[in-house]
């Protein structure tokens, strides 16, 4: 904990952590030797790790990126820290991240963006650790922390371990609490570990999930030993290579990448199918329907009243001029813009054509990996991502599509609520990291780790 409490203050740069609990970490991890030393050592015991911004952490800032939860203390603790808490993990602080997780860079965060310690080979321009969880994946890669917690709501954990060379794994929706997690969107948010290693990612998901009564979308089914499970052998196992993510234009670096790791896991005696998923193209568009729909539900609750900021009224001001202010000043412009899409999405006039038909699209989604499971597919092996890691502001003044193409690889798992994860898997002409993604059937985790395990 001291050496990565110095670690931290040393790479003040990387802008990862953004509220620190010196005090607080020394604490648990004295109550943490003093536990080892009575013999009595839970799973995570003393292990120092960084938190989100987005866990609703008890006394401790947690802001969500955004100006408008500045000076929130919960009085509370969400379900998947208390857990990490209870299995011994010490927490050093919060982590940066895009503003209520939304982005791919980590810059729409109102602390600034988090910086990638990764550099490119042939020149020194700093690098975005990805995002929305980019601070979580900066603060594993730059080891300032041993591990950290993450959300994914449509990549947000596996792209930026793609950007890094960590490892990221999202699980199936409802395996971990979403209790005391600021919701993005509540239909496709997860929260997962960020790690330096596949069984540090078993560990720390065993930790972190469970059911909890306190979320009705928390699963209440076992949590097996993830760890006991990591083999790694994935003999007479069928890996699906769905050639709709075989993308016009992607790389040649990333489309060499994912031959390997095919080649890996044919030697490995897994057997390699083609396998079709239809309805890829729709993923994007029906997400971008779907997530700004359910965040400007989310997000209403921000009115100047309840949490954290409210903006200086004038003389005659009434509540609607104190919400507007308030909500005009508090949220950033990427956060506007995806309550104004999504409160399009849901009027009166607009329901159907783009909500109601967004819904429908990802039946479609979930039913094309439907049937490659029911035919015999264990799991589905892509690439991460579509690129490495980017330059700071290189994506900022285009198009906001274009940052949303970012995640081509990494929504569709979220829209059919199966588990993901991402594994660091070669390095890039320049030298950066890049990664593969194994996307498995529900509930699979235990396998997908496995799976992970022989290809890390
Ligand atoms: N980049 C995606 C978005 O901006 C995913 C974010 C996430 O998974 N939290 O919505």
């Amino acid at each position: 904990t001291e050496a990565c409490l110095a670690a931290i203050e040393d790479a003040g740069v990387l802008n990862a952590f953004v509220h620190k609990t010196p005090e607080l970490a020394l604490e648990r991890a004295a109550a943490a030797d003093a536990r080892l030393a009575a013999g009595d050592a839970p799973a995570m015991c003393g292990l120092p790790i960084g938190i989100k911004d987005l866990f609703c952490t008890r006394g401790v800032a947690s802001q969500a990126g955004s100006r408008i939860l500045q000076g929130f203390l919960p009085e509370y603790e969400s379900t998947v820290s208390q857990k990490l808490a209870d299995a011994g993990a010490v927490m050093l602080g919060k982590l940066n991240m895009d503003e209520f997780a939304m982005g791919s860079s980590n810059e729409t965060s109102v602390y600034g963006n988090a910086v990638n310690p990764w550099r490119r080979s042939n020149d020194d321009t700093a690098l975005t650790p990805g995002g929305s969880s980019g601070g979580s994946a900066s603060a594993v890669a730059a080891d300032l922390c041993l591990a950290a917690t993450g959300t994914d709501t449509g990549g947000s954990i596996r792209q930026p371990a793609a950007f890094t060379g960590t490892v990221g794994i999202k699980p199936t929706y409802g395996r971990c609490s979403r209790w005391g997690i600021v919701a993005f969107a509540s239909s496709l948010d997860q929260a997962g570990p960020m790690t330096k290693s596949v069984r540090d990612a078993a560990i720390m998901l065993e930790a972190m999930c469970g059911h909890d009564p306190r979320d009705s979308t928390s699963a209440d089914i076992p949590v097996p030993d993830f760890e006991a499970a990591l083999t790694g052998d994935i003999r007479g196992k069928k890996i699906g290579i769905p050639k709709e993510y075989r993308m016009e234009g992607m790389p040649g670096e990333i489309e060499a990448l994912w031959q390997e790791g095919i080649a890996m896991m044919k030697d490995a005696g897994a057997e390699i199918v083609d396998i079709s998923l239809p309805h890829t193209k729709y993923a994007l568009p029906a997400y971008y329907v779907i997530a700004p729909a359910e965040a400007s539900s989310n997000l209403a609750r921000y009115d100047g009243v309840r949490y954290g900021h409210r903006a200086t009224l004038e003389q005659g001001d009434g509540i609607t001029q104190m919400y507007e202010k308030t909500r005009a000043e508090g949220f950033g412009p990427e956060v506007q813009r995806r309550v104004m899409i999504g409160t399009y999405v849901l009027s009166a006039g607009f329901y159907d054509a783009y909500y109601n038909r967004a819904r429908k699209v990802r039946t479609l989604i979930k039913r094309d990996f439907e049937e490659v499971f029911a035919a015999g597919i264990d799991a589905i092996l892509t690439p991460a991502t579509p690129s490495a890691a980017f330059g700071l502001g290189e994506m900022t003044d285009a198009d906001p599509v274009a940052m949303y193409l970012n995640d081509i690889f990494t929504v569709t798992v979220n829209l059919a609520g199966l588990p993901g994860i991402s594994v660091p898997a070669g390095l890039d002409k320049q030298g950066l990291p890049l990664g593969l993604q194994l996307i498995g059937q529900p509930w699979a985790e235990a396998d997908l780790l496995s799976a992970a395990y022989r290809l890390e």
